[in-house]
């Protein structure tokens, strides 16, 4: 590897434009004395809720946590049972799948479609069986993955719909409907390299439902509804008002930053040219906030050692879907193809902060001289 003239992401890049800002919040958090929830949590909390269709927000300890909750939470009401079969998308962050199996729910994964690289939705009827009572729709890299015919199967089976919008918030359906807003419920993650990032560890649960969010809430606090009243067995993920005020600041700049995305995607798309390396589509919708810019490439490897050879830092989302991996060991699932076929094959190129206009066209120009396998 020569040395990176193009780094992949850089965090530091990421928050400098805030510094300033975030040095004001953090220390008024510090001179507040108030360091478990309190206003800056309730603010945070408002202002997502506001920008995601007047949902409820509850603000959590991370995206995991967040995912965790909301599936505890359908089983602490009574909607969900352990045992309950989840629909989820063959390829994803692991955490998708924890969740649901930490719940004692039991993951399906539907193979993925090599041109959105999200959940095939024409695959969803047929891994519905007796026992199917969710889907968990991640919107992978910042796509959303909701239509006609995940809405059908859900209503026809009567099925939550769980959103993971770890890598999506600010994405809309083309009519307009904000991702995190779409199904039951949705959880949220603000982990550094998100596209809203904090300082460190967030997540928040977004809903409608009053009676839902008012159990994860309870379930976030030790499971009390009330202080040393305990409903439920629950757990200790509460937001950290530090992340809180870190993300007020950060969240009034996430759809200027998603475009900037958008731009990078865009110059991308219009300036790589090479039968080797495919690129994602992009229709140009908000429907796409660009979390990562994957092409998929014939020999992958020999594709990231050619740009790391020239200076490009890139990065592997992901090498191995959760079916193969040793703790899914014993996981039951249909053939995966396009899952296995994806992971073998995508690259992540910077699209990040600290890559400009014109290290987009140096990048694409590079890949347009890789002679392919
Ligand atoms: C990041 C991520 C999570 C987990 O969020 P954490 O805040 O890291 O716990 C879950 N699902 C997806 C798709 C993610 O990208």
């Amino acid at each position: 590897m020569s040395e990176i003239r193009y780094p992949f992401l850089s965090l530091k890049a990421v928050n400098e434009p805030y510094e300033s800002e975030l040095v004001a919040a953090a220390e008024r958090v510090i001179r507040s004395g108030r360091y478990i929830g309190g206003e800056e949590c309730r603010a945070l909390e408002n202002a997502l809720g506001a920008r995601t269709d007047g949902s409820i927000a509850v603000g959590v300890s991370n995206g995991l946590d967040a995912l965790r909750l909301i599936f505890r939470a359908f089983i602490e009401l009574g909607e969900l049972a352990p045992g309950d079969e989840v629909l989820v998308p063959g390829d994803t962050f692991i955490a998708s799948l924890l969740a649901v199996s930490d719940c004692g729910l039991v993951p399906v994964p539907v193979d993925c479609s090599p041109l959105t690289l999200n959940m095939d939705t024409s695959l969803l009827e047929t891994a519905v069986t007796p026992r199917t009572r969710a889907i968990l729709t991640v919107h992978l890299y910042g796509r959303i993955c909701y239509d006609d015919e995940l809405r059908r199967c859900a209503t026809r089976h009567s099925l939550k719909i769980v959103e993971d919008c770890a890598q999506a918030f600010g994405a809309r359906t083309p009519d307009g409907r904000a991702a995190g807003a779409l199904g039951h419920a949705a959880a949220l993650s603000f982990y550094p390299t998100k596209n809203l990032g904090a300082l460190g560890d967030a997540g928040a649960v977004l809903t409608t439902d009053q009676r839902l969010a008012r159990t994860v809430r309870a379930l976030a606090n030790y499971g009390s509804d009330t202080q040393y009243h305990n409903i439920y067995r629950g757990l200790n993920c509460r937001l950290d008002p530090i992340q809180a005020a870190m993300l007020a600041v950060k969240l009034p700049y996430l759809d200027s930053e998603n475009r900037r995305r958008r731009h990078l995607a865009d110059i991308y798309d219009s300036a790589i040219d090479n039968p080797s390396v495919a690129k994602p589509l992009n229709l140009g919708g908000d429907d796409m906030i660009w979390h990562q810019y994957v092409v998929l490439a014939d020999d992958r490897a020999r594709l990231a050692d050619f740009l790391a050879d020239r200076g490009v830092e890139t990065a592997v989302h992901y090498p191995t879907p959760p079916h193969l991996q040793p703790c899914y060991a014993d996981l039951a699932h249909g053939p995966l193809p396009m899952a296995e076929y994806i992971d073998a094959h995508c690259l992540s190129l910077p699209i990040g902060a600290g890559t400009s206009d014109d290290d987009a066209r140096d990048i694409a120009a590079i890949i347009n001289q890789y002679p392919g396998a």
